[in-house]
Formats: C-alpha cells, structure tokens, sequence
C-alpha cells in the first residue's frame, strides 16, 4: 500500500544503526503498526514514506529496507509511479487545494 514500507528485522537493526538509534528507538519512532501476519510497517510521512525527502530522494538510502533495493520508481524521469503513490496517499480534495493555483499578487 502507498506510503507504507514493510521492514524485516534485518532492515530494522540496518536503519537503526544508520540513524544512530537502538531498534527500540527505531520502532517506537518509526514503525506504524504491526500487520495480522507480524508484518511492520513504517509510517508513513511526506507523500508517501517519511524517508523521502522533498527532492524524492531516500533519505535512508545507504540502509533501506530489503524491498526497496529492487524497486526502482523515484529516480525515474517519468512521475507515474511518485503521482501514482500521492493519489492513493491524499484525498481528492486536499490534491485539489494542493494542485490550485497560487492567486496572482499584485
Ligand atoms: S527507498 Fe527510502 S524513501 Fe523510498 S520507500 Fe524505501 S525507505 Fe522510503
């Protein structure tokens, strides 16, 4: 699901100990919930994962999880997948205030 990354425990100690945090820390910050077949989840931030920066870059990339090491989408030229992703992510109509024009200043 959009804005949601499945983390192994593996990925857990690797981003732990890339943000200078126990796994204890980690979790308590940063994961979301745990499914109903013991999956984690991270929570979500801006757009879809709060590791992606505005410049959708990973912020985490030397530590991402396991999943996103064979998921090529933010670096393409083509926004499908990151426009894809902010649709299932926002209501319509907070896309609609968000995609709205500035009014013109004067
Ligand atoms: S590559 Fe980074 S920003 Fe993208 S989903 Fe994975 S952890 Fe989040």
């Amino acid at each position: 699901m959009a804005g949601y990354v499945a983390v192994s425990q593996t990925d857990i100690r690797r981003l732990a100990k890339h943000l200078g945090l126990t796994v204890r820390q980690f979790e308590k910050r940063h994961i979301l919930k745990v499914t109903r077949k013991g999956e984690k989840l991270i929570k979500p931030g801006y757009e879809t994962c709060q590791f992606l920066g505005e410049d959708h870059r990973c912020n985490v990339y030397e530590a991402r999880p396991k999943d996103c090491r064979g998921y090529y989408c933010w670096e393409a030229k083509d926004p499908t997948v990151y426009d894809y992703a902010r649709f299932v992510q926002h209501s319509v109509e907070r896309q609609r205030a968000d995609d709205r024009p500035d009014p013109p200043t004067r």
